[in-house]
């Protein structure tokens, strides 16, 4: 396994690969790795000919503030993971190696699917995101990008940046990783104290009563507004508990498939959580 930290280093480690013909998987992350991030990993090695991992904590999608000065940056650690599950290269560029010339002044703007969710309580994350996966994109040029459902509403913006802009690549998205007691891998959950920790699981196991009241006919709405209140009345900052189709239109009375969203703070950790829900069977 290399690891390439300039662009050029990167093309050039990549050069003999394209020039073969070989299939190229590309999996961004904020490094802090864990077995949600590793199982992207081994199923890019099922399809891919050469998988690159990118960790990169990229400055331009944090607010001032959020959490991107203490953000986990565990390089050495990381390395090891990625051997031990066949990645090929890892790009861990420097912040002046992706943004050369600051403040950087191109915006890549998806508009509509980020009004809505952590768009709306984290002004300009999704500029950022948008911003550095499309030069991620551009640099590591892969047949195939693969991204986690954990982060629902990012797989919408990334393929809606895909289709729009006619970008070269087959965005894969993937199931959450869970702990054993439910709660969602996530790099963020090193922050939590033993008792933000103990209580942190009722995110899903609430998503999961929810799951089951809707199947036994309560409406969305009481449902949502339920689960609010069991996991304030549990000790958690709300900033939301929403549904939304799954391509992120409002809800309709009428639709049976939908996604639950769960957004909330345990301190200062915010934590997200999904669960797509199916109200009529196959
Ligand atoms: P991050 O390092 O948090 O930016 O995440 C990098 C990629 O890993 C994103 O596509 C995330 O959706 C994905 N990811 C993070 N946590 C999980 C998880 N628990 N299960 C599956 N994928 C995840």
């Amino acid at each position: 396994m290399k690891t390439e930290t300039s662009v050029h280093g990167l093309a050039a480690s990549l050069h003999t690969a394209r020039s073969a013909k070989k299939v190229i998987g590309f999996v961004p992350t904020m490094g802090n790795l864990h077995e949600g991030h590793l199982s992207l990993v081994r199923e890019a090695k099922k399809i891919c000919d050469v998988v690159v991992v990118s960790i990169f904590v990229n400055p331009t999608q944090f607010g001032p503030n959020e959490d991107f000065e203490n953000y986990p940056r565990t390089l050495e650690q990381d390395s090891q993971l990625l051997v031990d599950v066949g990645c090929d290269i890892i790009f861990a560029p420097s912040v002046d190696q992706m943004y050369v010339k600051k403040p950087v002044i191109t915006r890549i703007q998806v508009t509509e699917l980020t009004e809505i969710l952590c768009g709306a309580s984290r002004p300009n994350h999704f500029d950022g995101v948008a911003l550095i996966v499309t030069k991620l994109f551009n640099i590591v040029q892969p047949h195939y990008a693969f991204f986690g459902q954990k982060d629902f509403q990012q797989v919408a913006v990334v393929k809606q940046l895909v289709q729009d802009l006619n970008l070269n690549v087959e965005v894969i998205a993937l199931p959450t990783v869970r702990a054993e007691d439910g709660l969602a891998l996530s790099s963020r959950n090193v922050y939590l104290s033993v008792e933000q920790r103990a209580i942190a699981p009722l995110i899903y196991q609430s998503l999961l009563d929810a799951e089951r009241t809707l199947h036994e006919g309560e409406t969305l709405a009481d449902v949502l507004a339920q689960t609010k209140e069991r996991l304030q009345a549990a000790g958690f900052t709300i900033d939301y508990v929403e549904a939304f189709t799954p391509h992120l239109h409002f809800v309709q009375s009428t639709d049976k498939e939908f996604v639950l969203f769960v957004a909330v703070k345990l301190g200062t950790t915010r934590l997200i959580d999904n669960l797509y829900v199916k109200l009529i069977k196959d």
